[in-house]
């Protein structure tokens, strides 16, 4: 496994390290097949792939960045898609033959911390002492409305801790706070992550996005996942929804206010909805047996019927495949499916302590340190 690892990464870096390279950015509505077929590269690539995994081609984000290597006669040798911040399709040539793969990106993961008096405004202050959009984006994205970043004045304070990835050299995708405090007035205001959530020192939940349940359902069938080794396939797999079983014909309703941003088929997703909302949210409904009335560019309300449970794309039985992404990632519905806000269990209220402590342990141990130097960027162009 190690080996497959190294030689992977020595390939992934001469590819990078390569004048030919050509960086670009993908084509939105274009998929994995069409790809191919314009590249003349086997369609037979796509079809040899299982049922989840050509779900996980259907991911490929418009306007994420993926990289080619191609050879003095223009055929393409290499090609690097990210379909998250950690894993990405790898199709190479092998002995004249292409192969496809799923690969992990490669990246080391750091700890952070932030501490800054405000002088102008949080946002503007955080991104100048980091020089980093992603961590001042993540900081209001964090604390929800829990904080207005509005009343913040010159003096106030901010504190934040956190882990950045770094790929190549650079800092890449995705920021995660873990911890994060800001003075406003000598008043301070925390947030603690524990299991994918925000709250504060009391154990309450932040208020967050109304995200409602689409369907009823029997059961979950698949969790969400990122880049995951499969121990008996020894490969990597990523689920990036639920999957909900219910019997074809099931209503599904839309998970919130919102605008229909796309009806039809999408690869291995089937007949797919797409739903936007407000502060970066879209959703996404798969394997819909057909569709109600409805149309790119209409208005939804949260709870309205938008389609039927079934199992049209790659899909072994009738069941929903809901997605939620922000800013075009892909995040734990679970996270966000909510229709109020919630307290921790006692049990959990000591789990919640014993993390707020290991966290403001490391808080000391850890210098500020903000990044100043290049980003790698995120997959996504915004
Ligand atoms: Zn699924």
């Amino acid at each position: 496994m190690k080996r497959f690892i190294l030689a992977l990464s020595l390939l992934t870096s001469s590819l990078f390290a390569s004048s030919s390279v050509e960086e670009r950015l993908w084509d939105n509505g274009d998929t994995l097949l069409q790809f191919l077929q314009r590249n003349s590269i086997p369609m037979a690539l796509y079809y040899n792939l299982d049922r989840e995994d050509q779900e996980l081609a259907s991911e490929i984000a418009s306007r994420a960045k993926y990289q080619i290597l191609k050879d003095t006669n223009g055929q393409i040798e290499q090609v690097l898609i990210p379909i998250s911040d950690e894993l990405q399709i790898h199709i190479y040539k092998s002995k004249d033959e292409y192969k496809l793969t799923f690969t992990p990106v490669d990246y080391t993961k750091e700890e952070r911390v932030l501490r800054i008096e405000v002088k102008t405004s949080a946002y503007q202050d955080v991104y100048e002492e980091s020089q980093s959009s992603t961590l001042a984006r993540a900081m209001v994205r964090a604390f929800k409305s829990s904080v207005n970043f509005r009343s913040i004045q010159k003096g106030d304070k901010i504190t934040l801790y956190y882990s950045q990835k770094r790929r190549e050299g650079k800092l890449w995708g995705d920021i995660t706070i873990h911890m994060a405090m800001v003075e406003i007035n000598k008043n301070a205001r925390e947030i603690f992550l524990f299991n994918d959530t925000y709250y504060g020192r009391d154990g309450k939940e932040l208020e967050s996005f109304l995200l409602a349940k689409p369907v009823v359902y029997k059961r979950i069938s698949s969790h969400f996942t990122t880049a995951r080794f499969h121990p008996v396939l020894k490969r990597y797999r990523a689920h990036l929804g639920i999957d909900y079983a219910a019997p074809t014909g099931t209503p599904v309703k839309s998970a919130g206010n919102g605008t229909v941003s796309f009806v039809g088929t999408q690869g291995g997703y089937g007949k797919v909805i797409k739903i936007k909302h407000a502060s970066g949210y879209t959703t996404l409904y798969a394997h819909l047996s057909r569709f109600a009335k409805i149309k790119t560019g209409q208005k939804v309300k949260q709870g309205q019927l938008i389609g039927y449970v079934g199992s049209t794309g790659m899909s072994t039985g009738p069941h929903l495949h809901f997605g939620v992404y922000l800013n075009n990632k892909a995040i734990n519905p679970l996270s966000v499916v909510k229709i109020a806000k919630s307290e921790l269990s006692t049990q959990a209220k000591a789990e919640f302590k014993q993390k707020i402590n290991a966290y403001e342990e490391a808080l000391q141990k850890i210098q500020t340190n903000p990044p100043k130097e290049e980003e790698f960027g995120n997959y996504i162009e915004f």
